[in-house]
This record gives C-alpha cells, structure tokens and sequence, in this order.
C-alpha cells in the first residue's frame, strides 16, 4: 500500500503504535486479547524510544520486529491516553537532542529573556560555571504539578524519585518570583520557577 502510494508521487508517511502491542509478524496483537494495549506510559515510552531510536518494537513473545515509522499513533480511547502521550512525548523530546533533523527546545529560544536574568543572576551571586551552562540548557520538560503559581522545567530527565547523591538547591533572588535551582553533579537539572506568570503562560504554549 505505502509503495503504491509512494509510486503515484504522494509523501508518505508511516504509522506505529506506541500504546499497542505487536505480534511477532509485525501486525497488531488483536483487541480479544488481554496484553493488546500498552496501559503504562512508561512502556509505552520504551516502545516508541525502541521504535525512533532502533527502528524495531519487541512483540509481546519477546522478538523483535522491524518498523519502518515517520509517524507515532497514540490511540484516544486507551485508558490514560493523555498520560501516555505526556510521557512519550517527554521521552522523546529527551531524546531530540541526539537526533538529527529533530531541534532540542533551548531555554535560551523558548525564554530568552528569563534565560539572561538566569544567566545574570548566577554570575551576580558568584555561580559562573553554572551561569556558563545557561546557554545550553534544554527544557526537557514542564513541571506538571498543577499548581497556577508553578513555572518550574526539568533541563534534564525528570528522576524516578528523589535526586540522589550529589543534590544542592541553589536559590537566587530574582526582582519578582521565586527561582531555586536543583543541582546534580554540578548539572542544572530542574529550574523551580514560582509566582512567575509572565513564563509560566509561555511554557504553557510551547509545552501544553
Ligand atoms: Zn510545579
């Protein structure tokens, strides 16, 4: 089907599934049976991360099968589907970083402007090599906890638990708001961003 319409000239795009299971074929697991759908958003996230990343999904015995997608189908009426795509989004949004041709979301494009205060703020309270990171920080993702005074973004791959070994906060005193920074291995890792509306609707449009 897709060689056909490739063969008439038409841009074609092919579709995989992130929240279905496959057989070993490469076709769908049915619906009547229990394992068809992929519940979990983390799985789900491992299978389009295997998908984008080696172009092969393990089917539900275990094989891996061959996928050849342009497109990521994550389907509406699957319990949690917001979850879901959340993260497989947050994942691969991670991964876009490594991949050509997907463009990672700087900090310094997407906030330009709180980008320099951070960069300013750091080199005024004496945290140069942390201001020298600012340039190339990437908002992996938006804290989502809810919160209508909360601003805060992940610059690295939001942990499953606690920070571990190697965690600081480093807090600064910007003009309005709160900024704390979480701090791995000498890494900016989190930016907790409170009482800041003027960036929590802008990261509220590029990351809804
Ligand atoms: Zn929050």
């Amino acid at each position: 089907m897709l060689d056909v319409f490739r063969k008439a000239g038409f841009a074609v795009a092919a579709e995989a599934f992130a929240d279905r299971r496959y057989e070993p074929d490469g076709t769908l697991r049915s619906r009547k049976f229990e394992d068809a759908l992929i519940r979990d958003p983390e799985k789900a996230a491992r299978q389009a991360l295997s998908m984008v990343e080696r172009g092969v999904v393990i089917a539900f015995d275990g094989s891996e099968v061959l996928v050849d997608a342009q497109t990521l189908c994550i389907h509406g009426d699957t319990p949690g589907a917001p979850t879901i795509a959340e993260t497989v989004a947050g994942t691969l949004r991670e991964l876009s970083g490594l991949l050509e041709g997907l463009k990672p979301m700087l900090l310094t494009e997407t906030l330009p402007s709180f980008a320099a205060e951070l960069e300013e703020l750091l080199k005024k309270e004496g945290h140069a090599g942390l201001a020298a990171q600012v340039s190339g920080l990437k908002i992996i993702d938006r804290c989502r906890c809810g919160d209508d005074f909360c601003a805060s973004f992940y610059t690295e791959r939001k942990p499953q638990g606690a920070y571990g070994a190697g965690h600081r906060c480093v807090e600064l005193e910007p003009e309005t708001g709160m900024l704390i920074l979480d701090i791995v291995a000498d890494k900016i890792v989190h930016v907790e961003v409170l009482y800041r509306h003027d960036i929590r609707e802008k990261l509220l449009v590029s990351l809804p």
